[in-house]
């Protein structure tokens, strides 16, 4: 068994050859679901996927539920929730991995299509978390959903294929950007300048705005009054890839949450069935706090576990409460490692290396913890020794240095029902940004951590 934690040794270092093959394979089907997973809907459909292939059917198709039986829960196409029913009834508690599937991204607004310098652009409003100078002058795919007049649904998805085009936003060239570059990093390019070129070309007679709505008219039967309706997202289009002459890291878009995500999925798949029931929770809404009826704050968990506890004969209120009482929780969310570029930023014994494991966040939050999870150290130590038994590499790491980072997941909600949690995840470099990098190592880590978590007593 592997050293499982070391803050000299990388996980890497410890690893035998049988492990080193396997992180490199584990990374390929990885770099697979970043590809394909590119929204919250579109993560949702691939979960359902492969959890439907893996045997798990809807929960409100059961009549009863036995050890080991294997259910669902598909909140709006945009959060699901998968369970493997355990030995115990699953009022004794349930074990959690709470990960998120929605990523920082550009939406595309009610009436987004206008014309300007006889170029048309599509207006956006960001959602979650960017540094916006970050999302000019790199390829888009436009993805999401949009219904016509008549109420017919049309999916759209472009920019992912090889030969598909993609959507633009620009940027200034250096030899006119003299007052531009003595702006702040947050203004170089506002937020009312992230507007993605979609079109240049118009006939004698018509304007480029004309010409653009009649191609999508032609194309998927849609008129403008159709996006005020619609959901669409302007996401990167840059497949994942490895990066290093090692092949040691990868780089893709979405990283946070889908390095935890794909890690949840991964392992409540291929666990064994576990004394408590198992519950992998993959939700939408994190990056904006959690609102809305996909999003944590809204009621299809506490509804989802009642109907779990109603199919076993134990209903209602009290026996929820009790029921997470009993539960233990790893808030799956990714932190930020040490970026030797931007020491200033970290206190280094304190915060997560990259290549060094799963990373253990006790507490998140800003100002003294304000806002904070803040784990119980008897559920820590639980966690630890799950983890060294099954040869888990783990460390520890903060959110940046005091007063400095600062930041939240879905612990605390979890936490407000009496559950222990404790924030775990893969930590990476770059997070939020249109292409983010992590190491395969602790992707692979994350992954054996909740398994041996799901596993455990
Ligand atoms: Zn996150």
């Amino acid at each position: 068994m592997k050293e499982t934690y070391s803050r000299t040794k990388s996980v890497w270092q410890r690893m035998n050859k049988t492990e080193q093959k396997a992180v490199m394979t584990y990374g390929e089907a990885y770099k697979n679901f970043l590809d394909v997973a590119r929204t919250e809907r579109l993560a949702t459909e691939e979960i359902i996927r492969q959890a439907e292939a893996k045997g798990f059917r809807p929960v409100y198709s059961k009549k009863t539920l036995k050890a080991g039986d294997k259910v669902y829960w598909n909140q709006k196409g945009k959060s699901v929730i998968l369970a493997v029913i355990g030995k115990e009834p699953v009022h004794n508690g349930i074990k959690i991995v709470g990960s998120h599937i929605d990523s920082p991204r550009l939406d595309l607004k009610a009436n987004p299509i206008h014309e300007q310098g006889g170029a048309v652009y599509a207006r956006t409003h960001y959602y979650g978390g960017v540094k916006k100078y970050q999302w000019a002058c790199i390829p888009l795919a436009l993805i999401g959903l949009i219904f016509t007049k008549d109420g017919k649904k049309v999916d759209i998805q472009l920019g992912m294929k090889e030969d598909d085009p993609i959507f633009y936003i620009s940027d200034l060239l250096p030899h006119m950007a003299q007052d531009q570059m003595k702006k702040s990093l947050a203004e170089g390019i506002t937020g009312e300048q992230l507007q993605a070129l979609v079109g240049l070309h118009a006939k004698d007679g018509e304007t480029p705005c004309e010409a653009i709505m009649k191609l999508l008219k032609d194309t998927y039967g849609i008129e403008e009054e159709d996006f005020a309706t619609a959901e669409l997202e302007l996401v990167p289009a840059m497949k994942s890839r490895d990066v290093g002459f090692d092949r040691s890291m990868i780089a893709s878009y979405g990283q946070d949450d889908r390095a935890c995500s794909f890690a949840n999925l991964h392992a409540i798949l291929n666990a064994k069935p576990g004394v408590k029931t198992q519950a992998a929770l993959l939700t939408d809404k994190e990056e904006i706090g959690s609102y809305g009826n996909t999003g944590m704050e809204s009621s299809y968990f506490v509804k989802f576990v009642m109907k779990l506890l109603a199919l076993q004969k134990t209903p209602g209120l009290l026996e929820f409460y009790e029921t997470m009482e009993n539960s233990e929780m790893l808030s799956a969310d990714v932190n930020a490692c040490y970026d030797p570029m931007f020491p200033e930023v970290s206190e280094k014994d304190n915060a997560s290396l990259m290549g060094f494991g799963v990373n253990l966040t006790k507490y998140g939050g800003s100002r003294g913890k304000a806002g904070s999870n803040d784990a119980n150290a008897e559920f820590l130590q639980k966690v630890r020794h799950i983890f060294n038994a099954a040869g888990v590499c783990w460390q520890i790491g903060e959110l940046g240095k005091v007063d400095q980072g600062g930041g939240g997941t879905i612990a605390f909600m979890m936490a407000n029902w009496g559950a222990e949690v404790v924030d775990c995840g893969a930590s990476m470099i770059s997070m939020h940004a249109p292409y983010d990098l992590i190491s395969k190592a602790d992707v692979y880590e994350t992954y054996l951590a909740y398994k041996a978590f799901f596993e455990s007593k």
